[in-house]
């Protein structure tokens, strides 16, 4: 079996609890703030810095904010179309990431959850957001 790398191991991981998800490199400061990514400059809520800051792992899950789907880029490196999700996470931190499989049915307020894919051509693993599957039937489908 070949052993896949992360694309961004600073920034997520694959979450031991749940195969295929991941866990995002988030911090926390003494004050309680939650962010992503980690980083030791200085907390947006208190400003404190260094030692204050520590490292926490955040679970790759959360809300849909926004999506918007890009048809071309200026690069032409980047594959059109993609979609990118703006999502705010149940431990509190709001990101942008590139989300992955059926996108046409996407409102805010769905479910998503980060998982680790394959990077096409490479031997690397890369973090996309994908909608959760409703776990209850009293859950609004997201639509
Ligand atoms: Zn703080």
């Amino acid at each position: 079996m070949i052993a896949l790398k992360l694309l961004k191991p600073e920034l997520y991981a694959a979450d031991a609890a749940k195969a295929g998800a991941a866990v995002l490199r988030g911090g926390r400061c003494k004050c309680g703030h939650v962010f992503f990514p980690m980083q030791s400059y200085g907390c947006e809520k208190c400003g404190r810095a260094g030692p204050d800051l520590q490292p926490v792992d955040l679970k790759g899950e959360g809300v849909l904010a926004a999506s918007v789907t890009v048809h071309m880029h200026a690069r032409p490196e980047r594959v059109a179309p993609f979609t990118i999700g703006t999502i705010k996470l149940d431990d509190g931190p709001v990101l942008r990431a590139l989300l992955m499989g059926p996108v046409d049915d996407l409102a805010p307020g769905c479910r998503m959850i980060a998982m680790l894919t394959s990077v096409e051509s490479t031997d690397l693993l890369d973090l996309r957001f994908v909608v959760a599957r409703q776990p209850r039937r009293d859950m609004e489908p997201c639509r």
